[in-house]
């Protein structure tokens, strides 16, 4: 994160191609299974529904002010996990899944336990005939 006014646009821009290239670099050198599981975070912190209670940001990272970024990378960078959240559903099924949307849209803040893997819809083929 840059302070505003802290350097020129130019120097932004080129600050945040070299820390993709740095951060590529590293994801392209990591293990097999520590690269499923940075994958797993991205999806998590992706998702509107994992997204809220883990990072505090309910809307999307293109909404989300300065102010809502900081405080999520301070929270992160001084704890390990917290989760906040006004009703935790475990499992994330049919039925888990149908409740937390229906709760989230009721703007509850909702936790999804699930021991399972992550998984969304690329994950499967969502054609009846080829379940
Ligand atoms: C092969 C198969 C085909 C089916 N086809 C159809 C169909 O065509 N149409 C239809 O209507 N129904 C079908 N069903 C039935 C349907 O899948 C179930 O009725 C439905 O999934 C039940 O929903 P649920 O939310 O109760 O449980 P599930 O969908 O099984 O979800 C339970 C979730 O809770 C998680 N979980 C369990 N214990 C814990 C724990 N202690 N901590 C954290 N997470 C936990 C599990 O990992 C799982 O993700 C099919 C079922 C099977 C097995």
């Amino acid at each position: 994160m840059l302070l505003e006014g802290a350097a020129s646009a130019e120097q932004v821009l080129a600050g945040i191609e070299d820390t993709l290239k740095k951060l590529d670099y590293s994801l392209q050198h990591l293990s097999p299974e520590m690269f499923k599981l940075t994958q797993q975070l991205f999806d998590v912190l992706g998702m509107g529904i994992t997204r809220g209670p883990l990072t505090g940001i309910w809307g999307s990272w293109e909404n989300a002010s300065s102010e809502q970024i900081r405080n999520f990378l301070h929270r992160w960078e001084n704890s390990y996990l917290t989760l906040e959240a006004d009703i935790a559903i475990i499992g994330s099924g049919v039925g888990g899944g149908t409740t937390a949307e229906i709760l989230s849209a009721a703007d509850y803040k909702v936790l999804l336990i699930e021991e399972g893997p992550l998984k969304t819809s690329s994950d499967f083929k969502l054609l009846e005939d080829e379940a």
